[in-house]
Formats: structure tokens, C-alpha cells, sequence
């Protein structure tokens, strides 16, 4: 048994053969005890990929098919039984994105896709920045959630892992309510750490065999960083994850928000970050104890393209936005947006801070004193034309 509190087992994975990804995989959990150690076989399984909108698996948006694939065999073959899958995409439906990764109930070895619609209000007293949620059914009724997040950058929390792909538990069109009740980095960070004090996800497995930097979650590059990452904590899962992008840990919300609040740890001496075989045997030959500079070393990458910036708060500016609001904005690139209306539909300010101002002749216009920055519409342009620049007086 680990003396520190949280471990996080890396997996070196360099392709999405289905072979590979399930022994990797099955590596990881070994390290963590097996899945029986974390689930019990009767008990009702959410598995939560990253369903961001319905996109073909290379293009890194979503959780990969393969480590999907490998997770249901996974709960098959060591004997569970009641195993659903789904997300709630702010645009689109599960079922489309599920389409796109090829996935449907026959290639899914007996879980079942579920659609993610239907909307239960949860009252979370115990709630340190949120006491309500609008949970999709399937969250409330699950006994265990497997969050398979993909490695991500991110507008608002500069990256997306563990800890953020839970907002999809919150239903559909709700999500835009969430943003404005919560309008900056740090609030919405604490916002998802009390998602996770109220679902308690059991398991995280993280899809960083092919990464997306740049303009995330939606429009940015795919980029190979060839590992596997499972753990029980998921707050030491991203920190892990900063580790091999070369990102100060405390500068992401999720992860400083996440340790305060209590659902799990951000601290080098509370984590111990395990490096497994990749063949799925026992661990006790092919694992061992590795530091985040071997880790970099061996399988960091220091110029992932994710924003490094560490923006000095004062005790005021903290909570209000001050600082996001005047750090960046939303910039519509007029050669590529296609006028479809999307972002607009997806602003959740009231009255839109993103709006068309002569029908659809030209793309839509920010008026940014309204704008919180929560980053909806730069998610949900289909075309990619949207990302934030730095400045609030720059001319492009
Ligand atoms: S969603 Fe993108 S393509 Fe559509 S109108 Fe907005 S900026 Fe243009
Ligand atoms: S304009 Fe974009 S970033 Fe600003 S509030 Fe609306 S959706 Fe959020």
C-alpha cells in the first residue's frame, strides 16, 4: 500500500489499437487493486466519456472509441452486468456523437447507450458553492460513475480532464444556466468540485494517447502524448496530467478549487505516480514508483500549446472575473464563420453577448461588456472560427 494518499498510474499507450489500449488498461487498474476493489459487480455503472459534439475520433474531441471499447470489455469480463454509457453534449445528442466514434449497443460488449435527456433537480445542501443540480436521470440513478475523460485544453479552465468532463452530468441546455450563475474560472471550477462531492465518481480514466492543444476542447490540434492515466482521485489524475505538459498545477482552477474543496489532492508529496507495463499482468514485475521530472522526461512534452500565464489575483479581484474578463475574449475569425448562428444560440447571458446585428449578412458581433467569457459559443462553433485572444484593447 501507497504512504501517499492519492496514486496515479501512467500507462505509456502510442496507439489506439484495441489490443493495446485493453492491456494498458487493465495495467492501470491492476495498480489501483482491479476493478473489484473499486466497484461491486451488482452495482449500476454510468460510464461518463467526453461526448463534446458528434466528431470523428481523430479529430481528438472525444473520448477514443478503443479506450471506451476496452473499459466495456473491461466490466464484461470480470462480470458486470448493469453498465450504461452516454454523455449530455451541449449541441447535438449522445446517440449523434456516439454515431461518429462508431459506437452503438452491438459494439459495446453489453452496455447500453443511454441518451442523457432527461433532467432530475437535486438539492445538494451540503453544496460549498452549489446546493442544486439539474443531474441527468441516469447520474442520480447510477451507484458508480467511470468518468472516461479525454486530455484536453480548455477556454475557461485552461485544460479539461477528470475534474471538468463532469459537467456533462448536468442536463442539456441547463449547462448555459451554469455559466452565468458561475462566471469565471475560479467559481465554476468550485462549481464541478461540488459535482464531484455530490456524485462521487469512483474512477477516472483519462484518453491522453491522442491530446488536443491549442483552441480547446473543440477546435484544437490533435497532438500525441501516448499515455494512459487512471485513477481514483482526479484532482492528482490532472495534476499529473499538468506534469507532463509542463503546467504549474495551481495555476488550473480545477485543481487549486478541487484541493480546497476537498476532492482530492494537488500536492507533488500527496501523489504518487505509478508508471505500469503495458502488457495488463501483474503489475508487481512491470510497475514502479516514477518522479514528475523522470515522467516529464521520459514522456512530457513542454511545448503543448496551453496557456502558462500565472495571473496575480488580489483578495478583491479573486472571486469577481475582474481578472478573466480583462485577460481575454472571444474573436470571431470572419474567413471561416459561416454564419450559422450557433454561438448565439449558445450564449447564455440574457439578451446575448454574441449577436448578429444585420440579419445574417455578416458574422455575429461580441458586445464584451456583457460577455463573461465562459467560453459556450467558442465550444459550439461547428467551424472552429472562434478563440480567445489575449487583450482587452488589441486590434486583430
Ligand atoms: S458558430 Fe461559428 S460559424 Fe456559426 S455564426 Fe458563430 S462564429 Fe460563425
Ligand atoms: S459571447 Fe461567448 S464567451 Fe461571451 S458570454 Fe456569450 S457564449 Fe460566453
Amino acid at each position: 500500500m501507497s504512504a501517499k494518499r492519492s496514486t496515479v498510474a501512467v500507462i505509456p499507450c502510442d496507439s489506439y489499437d484495441e489490443e493495446k489500449v485493453y492491456n494498458c488498461i487493465k495495467s492501470g487498474l491492476n495498480e489501483l487493486g482491479g476493478i473489484g476493489a473499486i466497484i461491486k459487480p451488482d452495482e449500476k455503472i454510468l460510464v461518463k466519456p467526453n461526448l463534446l459534439s458528434a466528431a470523428a475520433p481523430e479529430k481528438a474531441v472525444t473520448t477514443h472509441p478503443a479506450v471506451l471499447r476496452a473499459v466495456f470489455r473491461l466490466l464484461a469480463e470480470e462480470g458486470y452486468t448493469d453498465v450504461k454509457t452516454g454523455d449530455s453534449p451541449g449541441h447535438g445528442s449522445c446517440e449523434g456523437a456516439m454515431k461518429a466514434l462508431g459506437l452503438n449497443d452491438d459494439t459495446m460488449f453489453g452496455a447500453k447507450l443511454t441518451p442523457m435527456s432527461e433532467n432530475v433537480h437535486t438539492d445538494f445542501p451540503e453544496g460549498l458553492t452549489c446546493k442544486e443540480f439539474d443531474f441527468c436521470r441516469e447520474v442520480v440513478e447510477s451507484d458508480a460513475i467511470i468518468n472516461v475523460c479525454k486530455m484536453k485544453t480548455h477556454a475557461l479552465e485552461r485544460i479539461t480532464g477528470a475534474v471538468k468532463n463532469v459537467y456533462g452530468f448536468v442536463c442539456g441546455y441547463r449547462k448555459a444556466a451554469g455559466h452565468v450563475k458561475f462566471p469565471n474560472d475560479t467559481v465554476f471550477a468550485r462549481m464541478l468540485a461540488d459535482i464531484h462531492r455530490c456524485t462521487h465518481p469512483r474512477l477516472h480514466i483519462m484518453d491522453g494517447i491522442m491530446a488536443m492543444e491549442g483552441n480547446g476542447p473543440g477546435a484544437g490540434t490533435p497532438t500525441p502524448m501516448n499515455v494512459l492515466l487512471i485513477s481514483t482521485d482526479p484532482v492528482a489524475l490532472d495534476t499529473v496530467y499538468c506534469y507532463l505538459i509542463n503546467l504549474d498545477p495551481e495555476v488550473v482552477p480545477t485543481n487549486s478549487q478541487g484541493t480546497r474543496m476537498g476532492i482530492g489532492t494537488d500536492k507533488e508529496d500527496e501523489i504518487e505516480i505509478v508508471l505500469c507495463d503495458s502488457n495488463g499482468q501483474n503489475t508487481d514485475a512491470g510497475s514502479r514508483t516514477i518522479t514528475k521530472d523522470e515522467l516529464f522526461e521520459k514522456y512530457g512534452n513542454g511545448s503543448f500549446d496551453v496557456g502558462r500565464d500565472k495571473p496575480k489575483k488580489t483578495f478583491l479581484m479573486k472571486y469577481s472575473g475582474f481578472m478573466t474578463k480583462i485577460a481575454r475574449r472571444p474573436f470571431i475569425d470572419k474567413d471561416k464563420c459561416v454564419k450559422c448562428g450557433i454561438c448565439v444560440d449558445h450564449c447564455p447571458v440574457p439578451g446575448k453577448a454574441v449577436e448578429f446585428k444585420n440579419g445574417k449578412t455578416s458574422p455575429p458581433v461580441y458586445d464584451y461588456k456583457k460577455c463573461i467569457r465562459c467560453y459556450c459559443c467558442q465550444e459550439m462553433c461547428p467551424r472552429h472560427a472562434i478563440r480567445p485572444v489575449r487583450g482587452l484593447f488589441r486590434k486583430h
